[in-house]
């Protein structure tokens, strides 16, 4: 029998499989070392936890307004308000089943059959999967190292056809940890005006932001980009919240209206405790994300220093997010303990039966040069982790 055609061609996320395989092999007892989905080691803060524990004794356990409670979006208002400058009313923000919901409910109310959506490389693994669940085309823009992953507002000049209906900003970038600065997003701004196009703007890094640079929500450029582009954040990375299953979208009402009816019929409210416990996050007081933000400095600072006193590797300085994106070009054509290497599936199944060291391989993130190392975990497991790639790699004859 016949199954759907749009079905069949969705690949599964790379980024969840690595991390399902690694957990995997950990549960069978073998010490794996897992530098492989972006989620923080660290728990969920306490006053959020509390926040959940009320909701369900007070018996806050039934359904909610689909796109979320008036609390919440309030509270998401402020947010935007004060760290961003961007003035939205509540029913401008839909609450959803995790950003990556967040992202779906865009594309399906944006996209027609046929239309086109710019996505700049190394991407995010989820966004060409989405698009096309959207019946939309990705278009690839590449990036390359000497631009420190950045595009030019030439190349998506070039990518421009009649039926380009937006583009994907992603800054702080996974897995380049790329941060976009305001003239740079100005130009964009001016270019997605100029040709009418929409701006998804997926800010889940916000805070996860290092080195002097600061966040920029295009959306608060001019009121005309404001229009046009859909914000997406969410409280997975910067609450250490990965399980709870809060995002959220800010944008003009009638695309708003679009996937609030759209999550009416699909998911309903996204949890209720949840919710609440969302609300006490972006409420509540925000030292916690001070003292993340510093562990993660310190193991970024390490794990680059690592990558580049090993042989054959190297890498750009991430200035947002938590992954490095190491270049393992100079391996490709070798054989590591037996395996050829071929490209970075290769590389990444070679470490993980080698090494016992599980990370991403680039290969979902369009370049196959360069795997994901996810540095959301403990400075002792960076340690051992890049002492087992070492010790591997340094056997290579390259
Ligand atoms: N956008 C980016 C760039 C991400 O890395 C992730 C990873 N989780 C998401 C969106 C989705 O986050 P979540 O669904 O956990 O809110
Ligand atoms: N976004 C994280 C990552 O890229 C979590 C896994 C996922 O949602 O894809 O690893």
């Amino acid at each position: 029998m016949d199954l759907s055609i749009k079905g069949l061609s969705i690949s599964p996320s790379s980024t969840l499989a690595i991390d399902a395989k690694a957990k995997k092999m950990k549960a069978e007892g073998l010490d794996i070392i897992g530098f492989g989905a972006g989620e923080p080691d660290f728990d969920t803060p306490e006053h959020i936890k509390r926040a959940a524990i009320a909701a369900i004794e007070s018996g806050f356990t039934k359904y909610t307004p689909a796109s979320g409670i008036l609390e919440l979006k309030q509270a998401i208002c402020n947010k935007f308000k004060k760290d961003n400058g961007l003035d939205y009313t509540p029913e401008q923000i839909i609450v959803s089943n995790g950003a990556k919901h967040s992202l779906v409910n865009i594309f399906q109310a944006l996209c027609n059959p046929g239309d086109e959506v710019i996505i700049p490389a190394p991407y995010w693994v989820s966004y060409p999967e989405m698009v096309k669940m959207a019946d939309a085309t990705p278009v690839i823009i590449r990036t390359s190292e000497h631009s420190g992953f950045k595009f030019s507002v030439q190349q998506i000049k070039q990518a421009l056809t009649r039926k380009t209906k937006a583009i994907i900003i992603n800054s702080p970038c996974n897995p380049t940890g790329m941060v976009y600065s305001h003239r740079e997003l100005a130009e964009i701004a001016d270019l997605a005006v100029e040709h009418g196009i929409f701006v998804v703007s997926d800010e889940i890094y916000e805070k996860l932001i290092y080195d002097g640079y600061e966040h920029v929500s295009i959306a608060s450029i001019n009121d005309k980009i404001k229009e046009q582009t859909i914000v997406v954040n969410g409280v997975s990375k910067t609450y250490a919240m990965t399980g709870w299953r809060i995002g959220y979208t800010a944008s003009n009402s009638e695309i708003a209206k679009i996937m609030g009816n759209m999550q009416s019929h699909a998911t309903s409210n996204p949890n209720s405790i949840a919710q609440k416990a969302a609300e006490a996050a972006i409420n509540g007081e925000q030292d916690i994300v001070n003292d993340m933000v510093s562990a993660f400095i310190t193991r970024r600072n390490y794990m680059v220093k690592r990558i580049h006193s090993i042989p054959g590797l190297s890498c750009v300085t991430p200035n947002g997010a938590f992954y490095v994106l190491m270049n393992i070009s100079k391996f490709i054509g070798a054989e590591i303990d037996g395996i050829e290497i071929k490209g970075s599936n290769d590389f990444a199944d070679a470490l993980l039966e080698k090494a016992k060291v599980a990370l991403v391989p680039g290969s979902g993130f369009g370049i196959d040069t360069h795997v994901r190392l996810s540095y959301a975990t403990s400075l002792q497991n960076i340690t051992e982790g890049l002492n087992r790639i070492e010790n591997l790699l340094n056997k290579v004859n390259r």
